[in-house]
């Protein structure tokens, strides 16, 4: 595969790019950015155009059919190691804990210095650089990376370490001021619902994959197609309830809250709403909107409530998110954030 698979990126792949042609490549970089952006594929990419031996290699690009390309994207090549979690790593049969010991959703320091430190010791085998990859870079605990300090202090020559990271913020300082920091973006909704749109989701679909996804392909992948749909549902009821209907919005409660995936969703798809409310309220039947089929709803909200209204409701479902994530009862959550919106 090569680096014109990664969809809006044309930065950070730009700058690999540009320092693949020059024969320049850093020692350590840190790829930080939201989940499910294309980091991981640009650092399998960047070790495969580094040593790709196809037609592809001369335009600072891989393949992805030479034996090198083939054989990284297999995680099979001598020179191109993937660190990741003891567990991940145990489960595809690449580590084994010393003394029988579980395998932990970390990555140790005996991970860093029996495959890291071992195979940087040795010289290359058949490639023409080194790559080791650590994705995700935030699961190294604090031994860990103290341990690959060493490496990153003192790097063997034709080596890069890449460290791929969703929440850089889990690093040592020392660890990150000693890498190229490369920062991948959100992806833009349009993006995202295209690709789905590619992979044959519905359009409907598509659009709240994309609104729920927050800038993430590798999230809205992940997103049920039939569960989006009980979502949009969710969202468009709650717009709808009478504020003195106490029974229906009571009623609405429990039956949104019966599961704590379908409450949690469904407030974080009526954030999403809220915002197109807030659109239509500033620019009118101009706005972008993240969930098109609702317009008429948000046309409708945007007339009945000024916008501190709108900003009330909105932290209102941010106070029911932070209940559910702290195991609050889903339906109380929601009733909660219902007399909020309606008697607040
Ligand atoms: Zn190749």
């Amino acid at each position: 595969m090569p680096f014109a698979e990664i969809i809006g990126q044309d930065r950070a792949v730009g700058s690999l790019r540009a320092a693949l042609a020059r024969g320049a490549l850093h020692h350590a970089y840190l790829f930080g950015g939201p989940a499910g952006v294309g980091k991981g594929a640009a650092a399998r990419l960047l070790a495969q155009a580094a040593n790709c031996e196809g037609p592809a290699a001369a335009g600072a690009d891989a393949c992805g059919a030479c034996g090198p390309c083939t054989r990284i994207a297999r995680g099979l090549h001598p020179d191109v190691l993937f660190l990741a979690e003891e567990r991940e790593m145990a489960k595809a049969g690449r580590w084994e804990p010393k003394g029988g010991r579980t395998p932990s959703k970390e990555i140790v320091v005996d991970q860093i210095r029996e495959l890291v430190d071992r195979r940087l010791g040795m010289k290359r085998f058949e490639g023409r650089r080194r790559f080791v990859v650590v994705d995700p870079a935030d699961a190294m605990n604090v031994q860990a990376q103290n341990a690959l300090l060493k490496t990153l202090e003192e790097p063997p020559d034709d080596t890069t370490l890449v460290l791929v990271s969703s929440s850089p913020d889990g690093l040592l300082a020392t660890i990150k001021s000693r890498c190229l920091r490369v920062p991948f973006a959100p992806l833009p909704d349009e993006l995202v619902s295209a690709r789905l749109l590619a992979e044959g989701w519905e359009p409907a679909a598509a659009r709240v994959a994309a609104a729920l996804a927050g800038g993430s392909l590798g999230r809205a992948l992940g997103l049920d197609a039939e569960a989006l749909e009980e979502r949009r549902q969710a969202v468009e009821e709650a717009a709808s309830l009478d504020p003195a209907d106490a029974g229906a919005w009571l009623g609405y409660a429990a039956r949104a809250g019966k599961d704590r995936d379908l409450a949690r969703e469904t407030c974080e798809l009526l954030l999403v709403w809220l915002r197109d409310v807030l659109a239509v309220g500033v620019a009118g039947d101009g706005a972008t909107l993240a969930l098109p089929d609702l317009a008429p709803l948000s046309r409708r909200a945007a007339e009945a409530l000024p916008p501190p209204a709108v900003l009330r409701r909105r932290d209102r479902v941010q106070q029911a998110l932070r209940a559910l994530r702290q195991n609050g009862a889903p339906a109380l959550a929601l009733e909660r954030m219902l007399i909020g919106w309606f008697h607040g």
